[in-house]
């Protein structure tokens, strides 16, 4: 007996490259910036960083013409998170911190898409955060610079725009957390692989986008993303 399924293969387009990066697992730092600590009502230095994660259905390559995606159900607060991502090329288990760019393969402008009012109501029952932020097409993502061409940014700035009004704007040095520490501290739990990605964490100033807007985003050396919103899914 056959059985055949024809599972999507999720992949993220590599720089100046035909090839792609297929991705597995999308793990995602939390309130990794201290400004945007505080605007989510939490105090950015009693924390360890914590993470959530994404299916790896939630990616949505942005080419460099931009793309569209859809306002998702069941919200009315759907908010854009601009953040560096790291692509991880390499198994990386249980890594010192001064080991771990190693494994990074480059970097990316991602959009960590978050329905906040379904994340908020979860976070303060105390439950998963799942219907906020690990849904299909959350994750939109620019082209992965590879580090050998960009070297492992640690500076530069990061921002967002909505319909040509800065919403976000921060530097990468203010990350509470460095991508070597998170890597570090993420592989002592389970082994990275290639083809995962990390979601850094966003910059204060996150806020919602309605149908019709315009959200363009960079970071200093890795190039902007610009991704519209259509109507509201209604599934
Ligand atoms: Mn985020």
């Amino acid at each position: 007996m056959t059985t055949l399924f024809h599972l999507p293969l999720p992949v993220a387009p590599i720089s100046g490259q035909a090839c792609v990066f297929p991705v597995g697992r999308i793990f995602c730092v939390g309130r990794n910036y201290a400004a945007h600590a505080r605007e989510m009502g939490k105090d950015p230095a009693r924390e360890a960083p914590f993470f959530f994660m994404k299916p790896a259905c939630a990616l949505v390559p942005v080419p460099d013409a931009g793309t569209t995606i859809a306002y998702p159900s069941k919200t009315a607060d759907f908010q854009h998170e601009i953040e560096l991502v790291a692509a991880i090329g390499s198994r990386a288990s249980r890594v010192p911190k001064d080991r771990a760019l190693e494994h990074v393969y480059g970097y990316a402008v991602g959009l960590d898409m978050t329905r906040r009012d379904l994340q908020t109501a979860a976070r303060d029952a105390g439950r998963p955060w799942e219907f906020g932020k690990s849904f299909a097409c959350s994750a939109p993502l620019g082209p992965i610079q590879p580090s050998e061409h960009v070297g492992h940014p640690a500076s530069g700035a990061i921002w967002l725009e909505v319909n040509g009004a800065t919403r976000q704007r921060a530097d990468l040095a203010d990350l509470i957390w460095s991508v070597a520490e998170a890597i570090s501290f993420l592989s002592g739990y389970d082994a990275l692989e290639a083809g995962d990605l990390l979601y850094t964490g966003t910059p204060a100033g996150v806020g919602p986008v309605r149908p019709g807007d315009r959200m363009r985003g960079g970071i200093t050396g890795l190039g902007e993303i610009t991704v519209q919103i259509s109507g509201e899914n209604r599934l």
